[in-house]
């Protein structure tokens, strides 16, 4: 790979030609149509959030560097952006007023257009250091890969994007990685994170291939077709509102691709559901709320998913007393079942580190978890109790 060092690009002959396009989310082209601000294989542009963009103008504005950049030129003799589209996208966002935003000068909001004549000239005359890369394709990923971006280290799903860019990607990206999507409310109730940050898109091959991401994006790369991911993820996504009505913060970020796979099978009522999902949250005994979902699923069977109260120290330690009082009394065990049995520990007595509290009546028949249902059995008395 061969590199070039090039001072002599102001911030003004980048800008010439930039426009940003809100559709696609992404900086178009610069430098008089020559240069591609996002390739493909890029990841989309987040520092449209009125501090980083705010943030890079601020920085030339006091003559601070920018830090290098770096481009790739192809054979067709374009330039693209391998390193420092971030940047780029947020200075000629402002200075072409593409998508525009103001910064902060002596206490006032100014836009570009509204800046003194001499910062505007000091802005667009800025020279940047540029490094133009040649080589081939297989190199420059390469290393692309190797780089980290300043400030924003790359995601996994952006570093795989950029592994396997080719046409499957580009079109799974602007389905799943576009704010502008009319869809992206209803899957962010059930997927956590940015979908800029590749969020959603991650989460739909993630439930395509169960859970075998990069092996998918591998066999797929060259597919012109978006079917079969798009397919998988709609099913997903109509499967869950098919059932759930609830749509909380709880539902948000569960593992609904692998509840797909173990339960899509299964035929359930809704309104049932809806009921069931109703009372469990507001049970306050339970305290893993994002375990009701699939408890429900799974037919009411598994407890463990819901964290159910345990009781206090203080309790067990009333409870124990008064247990214990009472056995020795009866010159029986402390552990009620113990003292029913024929065997040696009938009149044992246990101490409070060998018990553990049971619920009297299960809290999945109604039982509280305070004194009054409160009871200290011998560890394996319990164990067995639990596993019934
Ligand atoms: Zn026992």
């Amino acid at each position: 790979m061969k590199t070039t060092l090039h001072t002599d690009w102001t911030v003004g002959d980048i800008c010439k030609g930039f426009i940003y396009d809100k559709n696609e989310g992404k900086g178009l082209f610069g430098l008089d149509g020559k240069l591609i601000i996002q390739p493909e294989y890029q990841r989309n542009y987040i520092y449209g959030d009125g501090k980083k963009d705010v943030a890079v103008v601020d920085s030339l504005l006091k003559g601070y560097p920018l830090g290098l950049i770096y481009f790739v030129l192809n054979s067709d003799g374009m330039y693209e952006v391998l390193d420092g589209q971030q940047r780029i996208t947020s200075f000629a966002r402002f200075v072409n007023q593409s998508w525009p935003f103001a910064v902060e000068r002596n206490g006032k909001q100014r836009y570009f257009n509204s800046l003194d004549p001499d910062e505007k000239k000091k802005l667009v005359e800025t020279e940047l250091t540029i490094y133009v890369c040649e080589g081939e394709p297989s190199e420059i990923q390469e290393w692309f890969e190797t780089i980290n971006i300043a400030g924003v280290p790359l995601v996994k799903q952006e570093l795989l994007n950029a592994s396997y860019h080719g046409p499957f990607v580009t079109k799974a990206r602007a389905l799943f990685s576009n704010t502008g999507n009319s869809n992206m409310n209803r899957w962010q109730t059930y997927i956590k994170g940015d979908p800029k940050r590749q969020a959603i898109l991650e989460t739909a091959l993630d439930w395509v291939s169960d859970g075998d991401i990069e092996d998918y994006m591998a066999k797929h790369r060259y597919d012109t077709s978006i079917d079969e991911l798009k397919n998988h993820f709609d099913t997903v996504i109509d499967w869950i509102d098919s059932i759930f009505e609830y749509t909380g913060s709880e539902v948000c970020g569960l593992e609904w691709g692998r509840l797909y796979r173990e339960y899509h099978t299964k035929a359930y009522s809704k309104d049932y559901v809806t009921k069931r999902v109703d009372e469990l949250l507001t049970d306050t005994q339970i305290t893993n709320k994002r375990g009701i979902f699939e408890y429900i699923l799974g037919g009411e069977q598994d407890t463990t998913l819901l964290n159910v109260r345990v009781f206090d120290e203080k309790t067990k330690k009333a409870v124990y007393d008064r247990q214990t009082r009472e056995a020795m009394e009866k010159e029986i065990s402390n552990c009620p079942f113990c003292a029913i049995g024929h065997d040696n520990n009938a009149k044992r007595i246990y101490r409070l580190n060998e018990m553990d509290a049971d619920h009297v009546t299960a809290w999945s028949r109604g039982g509280a978890t305070d004194a009054s249902n409160c009871q200290m059995l011998c560890k394996s008395h319990n164990r067995a109790k639990g596993n019934k």
